[in-house]
């Protein structure tokens, strides 16, 4: 059996590991909601009564520099106005949001501006391209408004149309492409300006299934290429846990959980985190590092997986060997899965 109650609990990022950190934030939008200020301690039914909507209540996190960051949770749990929150498009009623060490909430418009351009590159969902403008010329346009050069735009924009996989798409306009290709067109120009922190909210939600895995793919593939941090907003939990590094799950402005899709299957916080999380397939979660009996100086064994793949990813490893399997850590061996080990969390039974 695997000691749940062992295993490693959410722990919030050491400062110097945070590029997003914030604090008590909160958006409260309603008559006279605007005029609040300092510390707030409101409880829902005070809210409700007065005839407000927390739109975010009292959240807090930390986002580590170089993880994906999904932002879960149900239609109007919150997501996209935590989102707005963290970009500063707007304005929070309370709380503290430091990007990279910068109060986002001191910032003068300028400042603001700035760092946005720098900083961060944003892909939203109807993520409106110019219709007038060819895929070259929609990519390069924030280079443009920042003054780059001619040759530069191009240079730029040509190396990320092969980036996003568009190459023979260059001279096409919005209307002659699939609602795929535009979202590629998008997230290349969302990239543009090399930006550090990478928003995407809800960007494949409106596209078929086989297009949106491709992309989830191709995000993916981006991410470990470039090492961008991305902050990713979802209401499907499948995408979450496909794209996760750690989840933040949102119910009625709240953040109920920060955790890896792991911790959430087997530690969830509370009931409605379990009853959401029910329906995942264990093996898609679980390590192999959580259910390895680990043992000091084992003698050599093979063949080996490493301790941070899924069970699903593993068990092919098996079809064609009977004994336990060696599981390593930085290459390193450190334990052993057996075969009635992997079963049971293919049966769902750990
Ligand atoms: P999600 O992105 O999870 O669907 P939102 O952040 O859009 O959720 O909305 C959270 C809650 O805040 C919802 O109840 C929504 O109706 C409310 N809300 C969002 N924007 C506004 C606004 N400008 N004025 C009033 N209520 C809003």
């Amino acid at each position: 059996m695997v000691d749940v109650a062992a295993m490693r609990n959410p722990v919030e990022a050491a400062p110097s590991d945070a590029i997003i950190s914030c604090r008590n934030l909160w958006k409260v939008y309603g008559n006279g909601a605007s005029g609040l200020t300092g510390d707030l301690d409101l409880t829902p039914e005070e809210i409700a009564a007065r005839g407000w909507v927390a739109a975010v209540r009292n959240a807090s996190l930390q986002i580590r520099r170089g993880e994906v960051f999904v932002i879960m949770g149900l239609s109007g749990s919150g997501k996209s106005t935590m989102v707005r929150l963290l970009t500063r498009l707007i304005d929070a009623t309370a709380g503290q949001i430091m990007v990279d060490g910068q109060d986002m909430l001191q910032l003068n418009d300028q400042k603001l501006l700035e760092l946005r351009k720098r900083k961060m590159g944003m892909v939203f969902q109807h993520f409106a391209l110019l219709p007038n403008r060819t895929v070259l010329g929609n990519i390069a346009f924030p280079l443009q408004i920042r003054g780059a050069s001619p040759q530069e735009c191009e240079a730029r924009a040509r190396e990320l149309v092969e980036v996003v996989g568009l190459k023979g798409r260059e001279n096409n306009y919005p209307s002659q492409l699939s609602g795929g290709q535009q979202q590629r067109v998008g997230i290349a120009r969302s990239l543009a300006g090399d930006p550090e922190l990478w928003f995407l909210d809800e960007p494949f939600s409106a596209l078929d299934p086989l297009i949106r895995n491709d992309l989830q793919d191709e995000l993916l593939r981006l991410q470990s290429k470039l090492g961008k941090t991305v902050v990713f907003i979802t209401h499907d939990l499948d995408e979450a846990i496909k794209l996760a590094d750690r989840i933040a799950i949102m119910d009625h402005g709240e953040i109920v959980q920060i955790a890896t899709p792991e911790e959430l299957v087997l530690n969830p916080a509370n009931d409605f985190i379990r009853r959401f999380t029910s329906k995942v397939p264990l093996a898609k979660v679980v390590k192999v590092g959580t259910i390895a009996i680990r043992k000091p100086d084992l003698p050599s064994i093979l063949p080996t997986v490493d301790e941070a793949s899924t069970v699903e990813e593993v068990a092919s490893a098996f079809r064609d060997h009977q004994g336990p399997i060696g599981v390593t850590s930085s290459g390193k061996l450190v334990g052993t899965v057996d075969r009635d080990q992997l079963y049971r969390v293919l049966s769902g039974t750990i």
